[in-house]
């Protein structure tokens, strides 16, 4: 996939460079107000390049993965600033992701994740729904009443000048909607 490679790009960037290894301090404490949430520490702020763009890159894969997550910008937000070292119990880097209280790591953990696959097992509970269409035809009732005999199942013939039994619907006068027939609506 075209972003997958844009994502391991920047991975060897920092290999090439000999970045440091990512910093693997276990955080002390869970991020407040943040145990039934999928939290992003990140920084908005572009002064240090690798650190921008390796925020950036986990921005983007969490909103690949359309779920809900709070993004918690510790340049904007000195009080993010303040939960992230109370978190670690000192001054850390970012980006840190933690789903449901429990951490999972920085950057190269969430690539790792991600690429293996199982960011995405880890992320199943918190994906976005696609609210679901109403059908025009039938409101979702799948049926509508039917429109030869309005669910009488008989109707007056003209030539026949007579009422006659309908055999257009099915039994209780129902006919299969149209709208969602047609495959309108999935
Ligand atoms: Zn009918
Ligand atoms: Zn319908």
């Amino acid at each position: 996939m075209e972003k997958s490679g844009w994502w391991r790009k920047v991975g060897l960037l920092r290999s090439f460079q000999g970045a440091d290894e990512e910093d693997e301090r276990k955080p002390v404490k869970p991020p407040p107000k943040g145990n039934k949430i999928v939290v992003l520490y990140y920084t908005s702020s572009r002064v240090i390049k690798q650190t921008y763009a390796e925020c950036s890159a986990v921005l983007s894969i969490l909103r690949g993965h359309s779920i809900f997550f709070q993004e918690r910008d510790v340049f904007i937000s000195r009080k993010h600033l303040e939960e992230i070292t109370d978190i670690f119990g000192g001054p850390i880097s970012v980006p840190r992701l933690f789903v449901a209280g429990k951490y999972v790591g920085g950057f190269q953990r969430i690539i790792e994740l991600n690429e293996g696959g199982e960011l995405k097992k880890l992320l199943n509970g918190y994906i976005k729904k696609r609210p679901k269409r109403v059908c025009k035809g039938c409101g979702n009732m799948r049926y509508i009443v039917c429109f030869i005999c309005n669910g009488s199942k008989k109707f007056y013939e003209e030539e026949r000048k007579e009422m006659v039994s309908c055999n257009t619907c099915i039994e209780n006068g129902l006919l299969p909607c149209p709208v969602c027939m047609l495959g309108a609506v999935e």
